[in-house]
């Protein structure tokens, strides 16, 4: 079967997969490891196999392939970019992220998504394996910073002044909570014509090197951890993001010209999340609300790239959504980034991400 998309037209909206390299607990010792989806040497496509035998093991099931290749459907996907695993974190940025964050010192907003199951590389893609400014493995959040630096430096002689900021939130079960002033939560999302869209009570922190957003990084990562010790892994059922605002004052003829530009970097919760079976009470109630809230961006997002013009944008359906509403669509570049395992015992949900990311295309 084939799920292809035109090419985008929309230079502002990019659907991007990303398949990391399979991890040591999906490698069967008794067997070479065989991924489940092939990229294209163009990297415009991937294509997932289905095996469609019997439930045997991976030994079994590679040899079983082998004497029937009719036992195997090939899924096409087409999308903006697929990145192998071999793909550093600089190629994706330059790649990918670069033309975002240059947008926001243009005095755009935008913002760039990651997507997936739990464990397929979305905060390693967002912020990184280690929390220092030469580690290659570092990733979005704290590149975006120093190319922010880069551009502040380059500017300095043009009587520019630049502030730039940064606050870390968490939305669980639809409560936004401050992750950098652990005692705000239950915050509220709202609107002013000068500030656009803002959470009130949101702590900002004034950054001034590159290298402070690592301890902000750290500091977020703690209290996602600690301020819910006694439910395990919340991280992966809630949405993390990072609010990154430049402002811009340059004084050109005697009059002063303002830019302000907003980057939204978002970790979303585990896709896998609401497909949890058997679940009751609690968790639930937690599934429903985050099965609520990525079919909210899944719809906002089609309802922003439809060839029609939409007059009605569902954003006031999650959170998330109401939060990104300045930030997706019309001049704001947007990114969603799929992040997909290779391993065949994964292909549910890859199946699942890779859909999800083409119904957004
Ligand atoms: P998620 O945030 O989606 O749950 P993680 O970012 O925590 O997933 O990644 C799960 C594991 O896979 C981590 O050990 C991470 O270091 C590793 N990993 C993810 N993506 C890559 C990649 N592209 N290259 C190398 N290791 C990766
Ligand atoms: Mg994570």
């Amino acid at each position: 079967s084939i799920y292809s998309s035109k090419p985008s037209k929309n230079d502002n909206f990019k659907v991007i997969i990303r398949v990391r390299p399979p991890l040591p607990r999906e490698q069967d010792q008794s067997c070479p490891f065989r991924s489940c989806l092939h990229i294209t040497p163009d990297n415009k496509s991937v294509s997932l196999m289905e095996y469609m035998g019997a439930e045997v093991n991976e030994r079994e099931r590679q040899l079983d392939i082998q004497e029937n290749p009719q036992l195997c459907v090939w899924h096409n996907f087409t999308f903006d970019y697929v990145y192998d695993p071999s793909a550093t974190q600089n190629f994706l940025y330059d790649n990918t992220a670069k033309p975002a964050v240059l947008s926001v010192l243009e005095g755009y907003n935008a913002t760039m998504l990651a997507y997936g199951q739990t464990g397929t590389g979305k905060t390693y893609t967002m912020e990184g394996f280690k929390y220092s400014g030469c580690d290659p493995q570092r990733g979005i959040v704290p590149r975006s910073m120093e190319q922010i630096f880069k551009y502040i430096e380059a500017s300095s002689n043009r009587n520019s002044t630049f502030m730039v900021r940064a606050s870390y939130l968490q939305i669980y079960n639809e409560i936004i909570s401050d992750l950098l002033k652990t005692d705000r939560t239950a915050l509220n999302i709202r609107e002013d014509k000068k500030k656009g869209i803002f959470v009130e009570g949101l702590s900002e922190w004034a950054v001034r090197s590159p290298n402070e957003i690592y301890s902000l990084m750290q500091k977020g990562a703690m209290s996602r951890k600690t301020a819910w010790t006694n439910k395990n892994d919340v991280s992966s059922r809630s949405h993390a993001v990072f609010i990154i605002i430049v402002e811009q004052m340059r004084t050109v003829d005697n009059s002063k010209e303002i830019k302000v530009g907003k980057l939204n970097l978002v970790d979303l919760a585990g896709s896998e999340s609401v497909r949890i079976t058997g679940a009751t009470g609690e968790r639930l109630e937690e599934s429903k609300k985050i099965n609520q809230s990525l079919s909210c961006l899944g719809n906002v997002i089609a309802a922003l790239t439809d060839v029609k013009p939409r007059t009605h944008i569902p954003y006031r359906d999650s959170k998330l959504t109401r939060l990104l509403k300045d930030s997706l669509g019309g001049n704001c570049k947007t990114t969603m980034m799929m992040m997909v395992s290779p391993a065949p015992e994964a292909f549910n949900e890859t199946a699942s991400t890779l859909k999800f990311g083409m119904r957004a295309k």
